[in-house]
C-alpha cells in the first residue's frame, strides 16, 4: 500500500483534528502518500481529493470542528453514487481509507469496502458516545465538559433565584451525554430515552423538596427522551404542580464546538496511530476504539449502539446521589 485517504462524515466532533493529525503523520512516517477528502463522502464522489503534507497538520490538534469539513451524502446510500466515488479513489490511486465518524459512516464503508474491495477502517468520532465497541467516542469529553460548565453557571441562577431548571443536552436518542453531565453537575432528576421515568415519584419528589424549602432543582433532559425535550416536560411538570417556577434552557449546538480536552486528543491521537499500524497490518472493515484502556477493534456490522447500553448501576447512582 502506498496511498491512503481520511475524510470525517456525520456531525462533526471536537478532537476529530487531533485523529487527522496522527492518521496523517504515522502513515507519512511508514511511507505512504495520504489524501485529505473533503466533506465526507459527498466529497469523495465530487473528487474533491488533495494531498496532504505533515506541515498541514500542525497547529489542529486543539482545534475543534475538522479541517477536512464533513457532511452527510444521500448520493452515498446508493450502489451508483459508490461506483462513483470509486472511480475517484482509482483516479488518485488510492489503497486504503481511514474514516472519522459515526455507526451510519461505517455502514456506508462496509458496503463501499464490500462492493469495490478496498480496505477501510474507522475511528468513533461523535459527541452523542452512541457507538458499540469502545468505552468512549471522540468528541464525548468535550461536550461533557462544554455541558458541565453551562450547567455549573444556570445552577447559580437557579439558587439565586429558588428556581427549578429544566436542562437540555445532546445525545440524540443516547442518554450518555444527559447521564454524565446530569451525576457531574449533582442534578436532582436525570431524563434518559433508556429509561423509563416514575413520573409520579418526581412529582413526589419535587414536592417534598417544596415542603422542605428546597426550591432549587437541575433537571437534567436529554434531547431524545420520550417527552421529547425539556420543553416537553416542562409543560408536564407546570401541568401537574402549577405553582411551579421554571425555566427552560436549552444548550444547543454549542456542546458539538470548542477546544478538545486532553482526553478526547489523546482518544484521537491513539486511535488515528493505531488504525494507520493496523491498515497496513492487513485489517479491514473494522472500527477502533478503547477497552479497559486497551486498543479495541469491533467489525463496523456490530458497531450499531445497543439501546440498553447504559448498566443500571449508572442510574441507581445517580438516584442515590441526588438525594
Ligand atoms: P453521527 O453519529 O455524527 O450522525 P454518522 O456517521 O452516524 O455520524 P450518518 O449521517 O448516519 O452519520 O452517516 C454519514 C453518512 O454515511 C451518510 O450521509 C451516508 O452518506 C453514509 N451512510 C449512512 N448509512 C448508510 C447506509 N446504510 N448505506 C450507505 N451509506 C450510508
Amino acid at each position: 500500500m502506498n496511498k491512503i485517504g481520511i475524510l470525517t462524515s456525520g456531525g462533526d466532533a471536537p478532537g476529530m483534528n487531533a485523529g487527522i493529525r496522527a492518521i496523517t503523520r504515522t502513515a507519512i512516517n511508514n511511507g505512504l502518500e495520504v489524501y485529505g477528502i473533503k466533506r465526507g463522502y459527498q466529497g469523495l464522489i465530487a473528487g474533491d481529493i488533495s494531498p496532504l503534507k505533515t506541515t498541514d497538520v500542525s497547529n489542529i490538534i486543539q482545534r475543534g470542528g475538522t479541517i477536512l469539513k464533513t457532511a452527510r451524502s444521500e448520493a452515498f446510500r446508493t450502489t451508483a453514487g459508490r461506483a462513483t466515488a470509486f472511480e475517484q479513489v482509482k483516479k488518485h490511486g488510492i489503497e486504503g481509507l481511514v474514516l472519522i465518524g459515526g455507526d451510519g459512516t461505517f455502514r456506508g464503508a462496509t458496503l463501499f469496502s464490500e462492493e469495490h474491495n478496498i480496505p477501510v477502517l474507522g475511528i468513533p468520532g461523535t459527541i452523542d458516545n452512541d457507538i458499540n465497541g469502545t468505552d468512549f467516542t471522540i468528541g464525548f469529553d468535550t461536550a461533557l465538559k462544554t455541558a458541565v460548565d453551562a450547567i455549573d453557571k444556570v445552577r447559580d441562577t437557579a439558587e439565586a433565584h429558588d428556581r427549578i431548571f429544566l436542562i437540555e443536552v445532546m445525545g440524540r436518542d443516547a442518554g450518555h451525554l444527559a447521564l454524565f453531565s446530569g451525576i457531574s453537575c449533582g442534578a436532582e432528576h436525570i431524563f434518559i430515552p433508556e429509561l423509563k421515568e416514575d413520573m409520579d415519584q418526581i412529582i413526589q419528589d419535587i414536592s417534598n423538596n417544596r415542603a422542605r424549602k428546597k426550591m432549587t432543582n437541575i433537571i437534567i433532559v436529554a434531547e431524545g427522551d420520550e417527552f421529547g425535550g425539556a420543553n416537553k416536560l416542562d409543560e408536564y411538570l407546570n401541568e401537574k404542580i402549577p405553582e411551579l417556577d421554571t425555566r427552560v434552557t436549552i444548550l444547543g449546538h454549542i456542546q458539538r464546538g470548542g477546544t478538545p480536552t486532553p482526553n478526547d486528543r489523546i482518544l484521537a491521537s491513539r486511535l488515528g496511530y493505531h488504525a494507520v499500524i493496523e491498515l497496513l497490518a492487513g485489517r479491514s472493515q473494522e472500527m477502533l476504539g478503547i477497552k479497559n484502556n486497551q486498543v479495541h477493534y469491533t467489525p463496523f456490522a456490530q458497531c450499531n449502539r445497543h439501546d440498553d447500553d447504559i448498566a443500571k448501576d449508572w442510574r441507581e447512582m445517580a438516584v442515590v446521589l441526588s438525594k
